[in-house]
């Protein structure tokens, strides 16, 4: 099915990626936005306001595609991220009872995602742009898929399935690099149970990717009662550089003992 659903994307894809210019890289703003769901000039919006955006995309047809949907290729990106979800939970809803223990994902189920925290909000009153980014992605996905994989209906018709992995991808997702952090990101993931771990600038966890895997190791013997941290970030930054991408893209002002001690140092 999967493989059914990610050729019915690049079918879709192809015919209309029609401009390389529109390439966004991440944290940039686009130049333009889709009429699919414009806010113009208005930087924060409210959650009700979030929840009408994507009614409106909900009650468009399924047959038609609006002219200006033309996804960009992060956006690609995200919509084959969002299938292989998508199709993961259709099998635990209706076919778990095949699978072997472990065999659905060893990188947790779907109620252990839902469980994760939900950023949509403070995502998309961050970065506003996102909006039409998601919804034309959504739209995408449920034209691609409509009538190519209509097991998938169930989770398409409704934007509800699409928006609760998006808003635990943000802040909980883990970039895969060939070298952890020293090396172009090709990839992430969500790991349900490593995101649990908060993060300090002076961690005591590693981790360790293993293929399509995460492993987490103690780097120094840890008492009881120490919380376990990893490090979300490059600890080669200074401590200004640290904290304002913790909370660009994290969300939190980091009180490590680490900032705490470089802080003071600053003064
Ligand atoms: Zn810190």
């Amino acid at each position: 099915m999967l493989s059914q659903a990610y050729s019915a994307l690049e079918k879709l894809g192809r015919s209309v990626v029609k401009n390389s210019k529109r390439l966004v890289a991440p944290g940039s703003e686009p130049e333009s936005s889709s009429d699919t769901c414009s806010f113009g000039e208005k930087k924060v919006l409210t959650k009700e306001e979030i929840d009408s955006a994507w009614k409106r995309v909900e009650e468009s047809s399924v047959k038609t595609l609006p002219n200006d949907l033309i996804l960009d290729e992060l956006e690609l990106d995200t919509a084959r991220f969002l299938v292989s979800a998508i199709v993961r939970r259709h099998i635990e809803d209706n076919h778990s009872f095949l699978l072997p223990p472990n065999a659905i994902s060893p990188a947790g189920t779907w109620s252990d995602l839902s469980e994760l925290q939900d950023n949509e909000l403070v995502y998309i009153q961050s970065q506003t742009y996102r909006l039409p980014s998601r919804t034309r992605i959504y739209l995408f996905l449920r034209n691609a898929l409509w009538f190519t994989v209509p097991a998938l209906r169930f989770y398409l018709e409704k934007s509800d399935t699409i928006r609760a992995i998006l808003a635990r991808d943000e802040g909980n997702s883990f970039g895969l690099y060939e070298i952890d952090g020293d090396s172009e990101m090709f990839g992430y993931a969500i790991y349900c149970s490593g995101s649990y771990f908060n993060h300090d600038c002076d961690p005591n966890v590693r981790k360790e990717r293993r293929g399509r895997s995460m492993a987490f190791y103690a780097k120094r013997d840890v008492p009881p009662g120490e919380e376990l941290c990893i490090n979300y970030i490059d600890l080669n930054d200074v401590v200004k550089v640290r904290r304002e991408a913790l909370s660009k893209y994290w969300y939190f002002d980091c009180s490590c003992r680490r900032c705490a001690r470089e802080l003071d140092a600053e003064v």
